[in-house]
């Protein structure tokens, strides 16, 4: 499965930990990330993760586009509630292509904890069916 993962800047060691964390069931499938969550799950699981650009440089973009082809199986976008971010047009974006495709979306660690283990069991499996 590809998944997707973003976290804004107050979540990005939390971020780190969840993939430490869960760190065998990610290393079975294929990572995307914006730039700098990208290098800093890298740093910390040392897994392959195909980094786009930062996140307010257009790698929010780069990752909608993939969403908008409904190439990511699940996005694990970990959004700071409490500030606002100066491309927030882009966040809205890439939440509604989710909803759009109906793919599998967690804001917060408890949802991707959930998703997490329902990739591991196989529950998103209709997603290659589907695809
Ligand atoms: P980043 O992008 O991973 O490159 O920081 C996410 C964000 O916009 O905060």
């Amino acid at each position: 499965m590809n998944i997707g993962l973003i976290a804004h800047d107050a979540k990005k060691t939390l971020i780190q930990n969840f993939c430490i964390a869960y760190r065998g069931i990610l290393s079975k499938h294929s990572l995307y990330a914006t730039g700098t969550t990208g290098r800093l799950i890298e740093e910390v699981t040392n897994l392959p993760v195909h980094k786009y650009l930062a996140g307010p440089l257009g790698g929010m973009q780069q990752l909608g586009a993939q969403i908008a082809e409904n190439d990511i199986d699940a996005l694990i976008f970990l959004r700071d509630p409490d500030n606002p971010k100066p491309n927030e047009p882009n966040v809205n974006d890439v939440v509604r292509l989710c909803d759009v495709h109906n793919i599998p979306m967690a804001t917060n660690v408890a949802t991707a904890e959930l998703i997490i283990h329902a990739i591991d069991r196989g529950d998103l499996d209709w997603r290659e069916i589907y695809k």
